[in-house]
């Protein structure tokens, strides 16, 4: 049965500060102590940020997303790891087979997050509420990690649940507790409003969900176009969206963080170089021909974009990377300093390896 809000029952599952998590699993002597999962502090010099940190190390007021030298100088002696992408990557698959078999529909959105809906075989709280839990035990038991779950009528409160109470947190809100679960929250708590629409919305006087639901729709739309209706109805907990089952994202990716900004656009173009000769060596040994083109820039003040690009045919041409990234990169040039650039490549199609030379060919 439907209800006003959304569609059904939906969990959202978190693997709770999953990087370091599963460095503290591997190595057990780490445990209670601040670990730190990012790029090299370098001694406080260091150039990257924080990808994930321990429970420990936030207590200290180190977070995911902060300057790498920062965080040294917050805490000189926490424990500093480089990111381990393939292992997280391997602990996630294993995670989210676990979690797929609960299932009615599945859809995984990160490497430690995903969207469960249960069907239509649960549709009443409490068999939702027992579902979560088993999934929770059967995370810890097969895999050593904790999760937190939100389960509510639909993905945006799921998500928003699922964060609410971390770690090790499940936190349900049915439809008649949605006004009273969002009201109070900051506008921050909704996926999609970031950094850049928040101080835009405080000038309006909207702090709070429940500020921004009572709102304008009008006025939303005249400030922010179709964004406005989207984050109105977020707001008041509508989201139509459904669970989907995705193919699997497959992509290729490599980036660079430099030891001083660069803005040279002859430097830039050495750099989209390199970053292209690597991706395309990796596409080259897995057999792959792409369709993607995507690029990935950080200004000097961490401001960070990515843009794509999609092209009519795949290929596994190297030329076609270097030539989209350095079109992606117009729009940028000029603007500012740059601390990373990232090449990569989606879209990803397997070449039977006979035919490579000829289907490229042909593209041509
Ligand atoms: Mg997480």
């Amino acid at each position: 049965m439907k209800n006003p809000s959304g569609e059904r029952i939906t969990l959202h599952l978190d693997m709770d500060s999953f990087y370091s998590a599963v460095e503290v699993r591997e190595q057990p002597e780490l445990k209670g102590l601040p670990v730190v999962v990012g790029s090299d502090p370098k001694g406080g010099m260091g150039r990257g940020v924080v990808s994930t940190c321990s429970y420990e190390a936030r207590e200290l007021g180190i977070h995911s997303g902060m300057p790498i030298s920062k965080a040294y100088r917050l805490c000189p002696d926490a424990v500093y790891l480089r990111v381990n992408l393939k292992l997280y990557k391997e602990v996630s698959e294993s995670i989210m087979g676990t979690i797929r078999i609960f299932a009615d529909r599945f859809q995984q959105v990160s490497v430690d997050e995903a969207y469960i809906d249960v069907g239509d075989s649960i549709n009443d709280y409490h068999s939702a509420i027992l579902l979560a839990r088993k999934i929770k035990n059967e995370v810890f038991r097969l895999h050593g990690l904790t999760c937190s779950i939100g389960v509510a009528p639909n993905k945006v409160i799921a998500k928003i649940a699922s964060d609410h109470n971390k770690p090790d947190g499940l936190t349900v809100v049915k439809p008649e507790d949605i006004q009273e679960f969002l009201s109070p929250m900051h506008i921050s708590k909704i996926p999609g409003i970031g950094t850049k629409t928040q101080p835009l919305l405080h000038e309006m006087g909207i702090e709070t969900i429940g500020q921004l639901a009572s709102s304008d729709v009008q006025l939303l739309i005249s400030r922010f176009g179709k964004s406005g209706v989207v984050m109105h109805q977020l707001a008041n907990g509508i989201d139509m969206r459904e669970v989907k089952e995705r193919e699997e994202v497959k992509s290729v990716s490599t980036e660079d963080t430099f030891d001083e900004d660069i803005s040279d656009p002859l430097q830039i173009d050495r750099y989209i170089h390199e970053l292209t000769e690597k991706v395309h060596e990796s596409i080259t040994r897995k057999h792959f021909r792409f369709r993607t083109v995507t690029l990935k820039v950080r200004f000097e003040d961490f401001r960070t974009y990515t843009r794509a690009k999609t092209l009519h045919t795949a290929t596994t041409d190297k030329e076609t990377i270097r030539k989209t990234a350095m079109g992606l990169m117009e729009e940028f040039l000029g603007k500012g300093r740059f601390r990373l650039l990232g090449v990569g490549v989606s879209k990803l199609e397997k070449l039977d390896k006979g035919q490579t030379y000829l289907t490229d060919y042909l593209q041509q």
